[in-house]
C-alpha cells in the first residue's frame, strides 16, 4: 500500500499548476522545467522511506497541545523549543517551521542562481505547503484511528482528488508577495486545522447512514487486489464536504506559487535567463536511486498514514 500525503496525484498537480501563477520574469524558467517540478513533487514523501527525520516535517499534531494549541505553541522555533522542548516539537510535527527552513534554502538557491537547487527546494517547499493544507495533517488522529475511521486519511487526500479533481476550477490568479513566510505558514496550518472537525464528523455521520455493504469495493492495482472506498461512498463524502478538497487544492496552488515568487523577490530578483548550470553529482544521483529503491519496497520510516 502506498504511504503518502495529499496522494501523489494531488502533490504533482499542485506543484505543476503553481507554475502558472508566476509572473513573467519567473515563469519561463519554471515552465521549461515543469516536468521536473511535477515528477519531483513527491520526493519528500519518498524520502520518508530512507530517513526517519523526514516524517515530522509533513504535519503538526496541533491537538497534542490541548484545546487551544495555537495559543500554546510559540510560532518562533527557539521560543517553542524553549517552552515545549525540541524533542516534543519533533515528536508532534514541525511542518510550519519546515516551510520556513525550506523557504530560506530556496532564497539562497536563487541568490546563487543555482538552477538545480532552485528546482529541488521549490519542489520540497511546494510539498510541505500542500501538506499544511490537509486537515488530517494537523491532528494526532491523522488516520481516524482514535475514532474508528481508519482509512479516512487516504480517502480525503488521495481517493477524492483522484476521482474528482479533474472537475475542479484551477484558476487561482497570480502569485502574491508574502511578507512573513513563517507567520504565513502558521496561518495556513491554523486555518487548515479549523476544518479538522468537519473532515472527521462528516465522514462519521456518513458511515452511519450509508449502506454498509456499499461502502467498499475491491479493485486491482499493480496486480494486487485492494479494498477501497467505493466510488458512491467517495462521492457522497465529497459532496458532503461541500467543496473543501477543491478549496484546499486551490489554496495550495496559490500559496505554493506565492512562496516561490517571494523567495525570488527576497533573493533580489535574479535574472533567470542565464543561470549557472550545475549538473547533478553522482552522489546525489545515487542517493535518489536508493530512495527510489526503498520506496519501491514500500516501507516508510516513522508514521504510517494509511
Ligand atoms: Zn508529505
Amino acid at each position: 500500500m502506498l504511504f503518502s500525503s495529499w496522494g501523489f496525484f494531488a502533490h504533482m498537480r499542485i506543484n505543476r499548476l503553481a507554475v502558472f501563477t508566476l509572473p513573467g520574469d519567473l515563469i519561463g524558467f519554471y515552465k521549461s522545467n515543469i516536468n521536473y517540478i511535477t515528477e519531483h513533487a513527491v520526493d519528500p514523501d519518498k524520502r520518508r522511506y530512507a530517513d526517519s527525520l523526514e516524517a515530522p516535517r509533513h504535519y503538526l499534531d496541533a491537538d497534542h497541545y490541548g484545546k487551544e494549541p495555537f495559543k500554546v505553541i510559540p510560532r518562533n522555533w527557539k521560543e517553542a523549543a524553549a517552552k515545549l522542548s525540541e524533542d516534543t516539537l519533533y515528536a508532534y510535527g514541525i511542518v510550519p517551521w519546515q516551510i520556513q527552513r525550506t523557504y530560506t534554502k530556496l532564497v539562497y538557491a536563487f541568490k546563487n542562481r543555482d538552477s538545480i537547487l532552485i528546482l529541488k527546494y521549490s519542489d520540497n517547499l511546494g510539498h510541505y505547503i500542500a501538506d499544511a493544507h490537509v486537515p488530517l495533517h494537523t491532528s494526532e488522529n491523522y488516520n481516524g484511528q482514535m475514532t474508528n475511521q481508519v482509512g479516512i486519511h487516504g480517502l480525503w487526500e488521495s481517493r477524492l482528488p483522484e476521482l474528482f479533481a479533474d472537475d475542479y476550477d484551477y484558476f487561482v490568479g497570480k502569485a502574491k508577495y508574502i511578507n512573513d513566510p513563517l507567520n504565513k505558514a502558521w496561518d495556513i496550518v491554523e486555518h487548515t486545522n479549523t476544518m479538522l472537525d468537519s473532515t472527521l464528523t462528516i465522514e462519521k455521520n456518513l458511515s452511519k447512514s450509508f449502506p454498509a455493504d456499499r461502502k467498499y469495493t475491491f479493485n486491482e492495482r499493480n496486480n494486487r487486489v485492494i479494498k477501497e472506498y467505493s466510488i458512491a461512498y467517495a462521492k457522497a463524502y465529497h459532496d458532503a464536504l461541500n467543496g473543501m478538497v477543491e478549496r484546499q487544492m486551490r489554496s495550495s496552488i496559490l500559496d505554493v506559487g506565492s512562496f516561490w515568487y517571494s523567495a525570488w523577490v527576497d533573493a533580489g530578483q535574479p535574472d533567470m535567463k542565464n543561470l549557472i548550470k550545475e549538473t547533478i553529482t553522482l552522489e546525489e544521483k545515487k542517493k535518489t536511486e536508493k530512495e527510489e529503491q526503498l520506496y519501491l519496497k514500500g516501507k516508510a520510516l516513522g508514521r504510517p498514514e494509511n
